[in-house]
């Protein structure tokens, strides 16, 4: 398959051929659509997830954002959530709803963690979270009931990047499925499915979606998973609104171009903070500090625009720096237009290799002018490191 650019970007999941069309596929606000005769109806039962038949099962406009999704992941097909959570929640039941054993990277996004040590353990999971630097490794961790290995990478804070194909080589010598959460890539810079990842997730709500203003999740599969996992996704009622589907995809048209705006400024302010004052790290997958950097160069397209940075000051530094900053605003959440910072937090992590680790904070850059994000930077950190 050749890489996903602007040009697919435009021009996936949009109807073609003859007819009028509408630039893009109509928004399709529905939970009935109705039938002439029960054998049309029990026709549409047969592909529901092709053709209108419930609501809760897709409309037009679902089909539409899971067809570009699909084809953007060279996945077998796409289904959407509402939210990314909900699609993590759902492939996590999906193949754990029996019980076993769960491989969780101890860099997951942290209410994934919740998920796990919370209504997993109840349901008699057990989980196992494995150094991100852990590699071909990861085969003395697997046990005869390892149910799945799931993967975040760059995983959430600390951006190490994980090597996925010799954790998916040792997967496969296993016969063990693979799931990875693939965000912040998003398809542009990472193809998770090429390396032979079955199941490729997205929180929508953060670059894809790209304004802020939706949540959404989406999950691409292979042809060998996707029954069990839309299975899951039905089961719980996981289904995605329609407006939010539908800025989904009106998100995906502008990717490329929002992405490496993020992408380029996220670089600059990267490498400028490596030479200021206060600060002892940066965290930038594209930076060799940031651990599993090898990884990414290897692997990855690009680096997006949200990084962490190790401030020399400990914890009320990183509070008086945060507090300082103007145009980078607190709050949770990334991906938008706009810039955000907050503290992270690593006092979860299940292993002991995080203690050393001093205050991070983390940046979320947006599609501001670089250089006035950059005096914000500076003149908060002057406040700690005067
Ligand atoms: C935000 C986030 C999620 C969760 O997405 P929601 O749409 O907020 O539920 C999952 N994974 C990563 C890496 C995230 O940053």
């Amino acid at each position: 398959m050749s890489k996903p650019d602007g040009t697919l970007l435009v021009n996936t999941g949009r109807p073609h051929g003859a007819g009028i069309h509408g630039v893009n596929p109509p928004i399709v606000r529905a939970s009935t659509f109705v039938f002439d005769t029960l054998t049309a109806f029990e026709d549409a039962s047969k592909t529901p997830f092709d053709v209108p038949f419930y609501g809760r099962v897709g409309t037009p406009t679902t089909f539409a954002f899971e067809a570009a999704m699909a084809e953007l992941e060279g996945g077998h097909r796409a289904i959407a959530t509402s939210s990314g959570v909900s699609a993590i929640s759902a492939v996590l039941l999906g193949f754990m709803a029996d019980g076993g054993h769960l491989l969780v990277v101890d860099t997951v996004y942290e209410p994934v963690r919740r998920f796990c040590t919370r209504m997993l353990a109840r349901m008699g999971v057990e989980t196992t979270f494995y150094d991100p630097a852990i590699g071909a490794e990861i085969a003395d961790l697997i046990r005869d009931d390892t149910r799945l290995i799931y993967m975040e990478s760059p995983g959430s804070g600390t951006f190490d990047v994980l090597d996925v194909p010799a954790i998916v080589a040792a997967a496969k010598a296993r016969a063990v499925p693979t799931a990875i959460d693939n965000t912040w890539a998003t398809p542009l810079f990472f193809r998770p499915l090429e390396h032979g990842v079955d199941v490729s997730i997205h929180a929508a709500t953060k670059y894809i979606v790209g304004h802020s203003d939706a949540m959404l999740g989406v999950i691409t599969t292979n042809a060998a998973v996707h029954d069990a996992v839309r299975r899951a996704t039905q089961d719980l009622g996981a289904c995605a609104g329609i407006e939010e589907v539908n800025l989904g995809l009106r998100g995906l048209r502008t990717l490329d171009v929002r992405l490496r705006r993020h992408a380029a400024s996220a670089m600059q302010l990267a490498q400028w903070l490596q030479a200021q004052p206060g600060v002892a790290r940066v965290l930038h997958p594209a930076l060799p500090d940031c651990p599993g950097h090898a990884f990414w160069a290897r692997d990855f397209d690009g680096a997006a625009g949200l990084f962490s940075v190790e401030l020399t000051g400990g914890a009320d530094a990183a509070r008086q720096f945060i507090d300082a900053l103007q145009l980078f605003r607190i709050g949770f959440s990334w991906g938008g237009f706009e810039s955000l910072v907050l503290p992270v937090h690593l006092e979860n992590r299940a292993l002991p290799r995080w203690a050393n680790t001093g205050a991070l904070v983390r940046l979320q850059v947006g599609l501001e002018d670089p250089d006035d994000l950059q005096r914000d930077l500076a003149q908060a950190l002057a406040v700690i490191a005067p």
